[in-house]
């Protein structure tokens, strides 16, 4: 007696939903719709071409054990994909999966033929269209003041602001995806991510463009997970023509969501989309991240950001200060510019407490108020105090070489000066635990909690020790 592919397809499922959380099951099997059965070929309906990758990679050997308990040895499985609904025509292409090939491949599973059969998937209801979606406005949470017109062009960002200029010019269609634009911080990263943002929505208005930082990219997926409404979460990002995401690096660590966007991305890069990809380092140097993820992020244009010269940095000052409608002599802003060398960020940020001086005692701005208040901004500094900045002053403090706290030793007086780091990254930077564990010698998050407690007894039971802890503190601040 033949099957049909419903009772079929419920088998299987019963199957799948003994085999795998429930959570995935009702995510990823649920909204499958059987087609067909035909000459032992079950068609299955998937949402999207990323569900079916997603199946592919991460459900395949369970969904072939299953098709061939259920079908015999001769059964095969195609999906029907229904093709992105911003196509009228929403025609599902089929990719043939010949699970009784034992040595069929995902990739071989992607290139074979697509078949396209107009009439089949129109009537059948899809969980992933929400109705009007496409027209639904996304905040694109673009800074107007970052646009190119007020981002200065110097030696040190040349290249990544042509590469920018030449993505908001032509998203999607440049060599350039992803720009991946990296520097240390202050350098100018977000302003020319968002200047691109800017830049193609004026040059293409009904581009959806979409700028965050990929800590609020973390937390919107977990709590799509918490909800339960990762389908939502996916199909939102999947919508989007240019995506801006900075700061990557905190992602590293982040295994789930590392996975999520490593799909996201995929899908995206395929259909023309435009990446452009913030970070604090170079792919080559990023730690925390899959291969293939690190291997996309080469797939286009790396271009670093550095810190601007004198020049460049008095440009940076005058614009600002054209924009603002203030005048300050040359002589002072060169001051600024000679004093200030570090980055964009603290020299803004002089410049402001300048400002703020001047108008708060009524007093000129002078070269002798700039010095004044130089030397107190850099003693008070508002620096941002980095991880590798803190082992290098926990390092020269106790006289050893800074890679010992990246090695393995389980020698006494490193695994003290890895844990002194630790407890300092801990408690003057904003980074998670398991970002120091992973910049201090690649450990856990547990390890560094351990670090913390341990440094924070030993000041309380031990003078020597407390006394050491207190003269970094100080050398670290200064
Ligand atoms: P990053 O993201 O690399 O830490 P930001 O983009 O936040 O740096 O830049 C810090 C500040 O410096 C911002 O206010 C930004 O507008 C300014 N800035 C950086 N580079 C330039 C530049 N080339 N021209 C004008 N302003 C700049
Ligand atoms: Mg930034």
């Amino acid at each position: 007696m033949e099957k049909t592919h419903d009772a079929v397809w419920k088998n299987c499922l019963q199957i799948i939903k003994d085999n795998i959380n429930y959570q995935s099951f009702k995510t990823w099997f649920e909204p499958i719709v059987p087609l067909k059965l035909e000459n032992n070929i079950l068609t299955i309906q998937v949402p999207s071409q990323f569900f079916y990758e997603w199946l592919e990679e991460h459900f395949i050997t369970l969904i072939k054990k299953t098709i061939r308990k259920e079908i015999g040895k001769e059964g095969r499985l195609e999906y029907s994909i229904i093709v992105d609904n911003s196509f009228n025509n929403a025609a599902p292409m089929t990719i043939k999966l010949p699970t009784s090939n034992k040595n069929a491949t995902q990739n071989q599973a992607v290139n074979m033929p697509v078949n396209i059969n107009q009439d089949s998937s129109k009537e059948i209801p899809n969980p992933f269209i929400i109705p009007g979606l496409r027209k639904i406005k996304v905040q694109s949470q673009l800074i107007d003041s970052y646009n190119f017109d007020n981002f200065v062009e110097g030696d040190c960002n040349r290249l990544a602001r042509s590469a920018g200029w030449a993505v908001a010019e032509n998203p999607g269609k440049t060599a350039f995806n992803p720009l991946f634009l990296y520097s240390s911080v202050g350098l100018g990263k977000t302003h020319l991510a968002h200047a691109i943002g800017i830049q193609v929505k004026n040059n293409f208005p009904e581009k959806i463009v979409l700028y965050l930082s990929a800590e609020q990219f973390m937390s919107q997926y977990t709590d799509s997970v918490r909800n339960n409404n990762q389908n939502d979460f996916i199909h939102f990002y999947q919508m989007i023509d240019v995506l801006l995401i900075d700061d990557i690096q905190f992602m590293g660590g982040k295994e789930k969501t590392q996975d999520v966007f490593f799909h996201l991305f995929n899908h995206l890069h395929q259909k023309g989309k435009q990446l452009v990809i913030t970070s604090d380092k170079s792919p080559a140097e990023m730690q925390g991240f899959e291969p293939r993820i690190l291997s996309r992020f080469k797939w286009g244009l790396a271009a670093d950001l550095q810190v601007p010269d004198l020049e460049t940095r008095i440009a940076i000052m005058q614009k600002r200060l054209y924009n603002d409608g203030i005048e300050i002599t040359d002589d002072v802003i060169e001051y600024l510019a000679y004093s200030i060398t570090t980055n964009v960020r603290e020299l803004e940020g002089a410049l402001v407490s300048i400002l703020a001086q001047s108008s708060l005692n009524k007093k000129a701005i002078t070269i002798d108020l700039a010095k004044q208040m130089i030397d107190k901004y850099v003693k008070n500094n508002s620096r941002e105090i980095s991880i590798d900045f803190i082992q290098k002053i926990v390092c020269d403090y106790f006289g050893i070489p800074v890679d010992q706290i990246h090695s393995k030793t389980r020698k006494r007086e490193i695994v003290q000066a890895r844990q002194i780091a630790m407890y300092f990254s801990k408690i003057m930077t904003k980074s998670s635990l398991a970002h120091i564990g992973l910049h201090c010698g690649n450990k856990d998050h547990a390890t560094v909690l351990h670090a913390c407690r341990t440094v924070k007894n030993l000041i309380d039971t031990d003078k020597k020790f407390k006394g050491y802890v207190d003269e970094l503190e100080n050398k670290i601040k200064i």
